[in-house]
């Protein structure tokens, strides 16, 4: 563990790389990152573009922490990942999937804007012919189900066989609802939390709230592999370890997540590196035979040059970080 570093160390140790996204994702077309290289290995720092200096400066303390303290011992040599289906059509189903080599989970995306609940049912049969009976597979809307809406739709997917459902609707109090529902009607799917949780705090308020069975937890909004863990250690419920869209870097802090954690009972949603066509590693962490290897990487400089964004972007990140720097989370 190195001191921690002063803010022209983190400069000075800082790139900023504009990578091609294969298609829109959030709006964009390209993803942005600064990564900085310190003691202990390479840090990603990559918050959303209209997130304000208090909340990326979460962000910032996990790539501090990637670069500058390290990560706890991994428990083990490799995490499995999951697939993802984007809200394709079903007869486009099994070319996504082959994609993924080796995933036997696969999340779903449902409850798209402009489709119904016909094409959903049709996507998640589709995924189950390609996986078969083994398979697992979790749906994902995105918050945009009512409660009445997620009853009705979990209703009809629920016998394809689900591992659960990721925020199917908005705020605690619906998914609380969501669940006494499902468990008046028998029916036995779990609910994840995703876009709850944004902030250490927020998984103790899921709990206490009875809004979820798992939480999805990523390292970045939560300041890094250690918060995390303890975010999960104090929460009680079981983690899915997930990713933004990150670069390899970014990836890598996920994975020592995954690999830091006690208990590891469902894939990690970090198989995100296929959504990237160029990334600053040359050997990208996408999953191999379902799984992702556990360990650092190294981007080399020829990627980094390769890749490099315009000067004025380059200030605007490194404006960035000089402007989280005082909202850092201490102690
Ligand atoms: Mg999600």
């Amino acid at each position: 563990m190195s001191a921690p570093p002063a803010l022209d160390d983190v400069l000075a140790a800082a790139r900023v790389v504009d990578l091609p996204l294969r298609t829109r994702f959030r709006g964009v077309e390209h993803r942005e990152a600064l990564l900085v290289r310190g003691p202990a290995g390479w840090g990603e720092f990559a918050p959303f573009p209209e997130y304000g200096p208090a909340e990326s400066a979460r962000w910032l303390a996990a790539a501090l922490e990637a670069a500058w303290t390290g990560w706890p011992p991994p428990r083990r040599t490799s995490v499995p990942v999951n697939a993802t289906v984007p809200a394709v059509p079903a007869a486009q189903v099994p070319a996504v999937l082959a994609r993924y080599d080796g995933c036997t989970t696969a999340k779903v995306k449902v409850a798209e804007a402009g489709q119904h609940l016909g094409d959903d049912v049709a996507r998640v049969r589709a995924v189950r012919e390609v996986l078969g009976p083994a398979g697992r597979i979790r749906v994902d809307a995105n918050a945009a189900w009512s409660v009445d809406d997620a009853a009705r739709a979990l209703a009809a997917l629920a016998p394809v066989g689900l591992e659960y459902a990721e925020q199917p609707c908005a705020t605690l109090e619906e998914l609380a609802a969501l669940r006494l529902r499902l468990a008046r009607a028998g029916l036995d799917v779990p609910l994840a939390a995703d876009e709850s949780i944004r902030r250490a705090e927020d998984p103790l308020r899921v709990v206490a709230a009875g809004a979820a069975d798992v939480v999805v937890l990523k390292v970045a909004p939560l300041a890094g592999v250690r918060p995390a863990l303890a975010v999960a250690a104090a929460c009680g419920l079981p983690v899915v370890v997930s990713s933004a869209l990150d670069t390899s870097v970014g990836i890598a802090a996920g994975v020592a997540l995954a690999a830091a954690l006690p208990e590891l009972p469902f894939a990690c949603g970090l198989g995100t590196v296929a959504l990237l066509a160029a990334d600053v590693v040359a050997e990208p962490r996408v999953p191999v035979a379902g799984e992702l290897a556990v360990g650092p990487v190294e981007p080399t400089g020829e990627l980094l040059a390769g890749h490099a964004a315009a000067p004025e972007r380059v200030r605007w990140w490194r404006e960035r970080v000089a402007a989280c720097w005082e909202h850092l989370p201490h102690g």
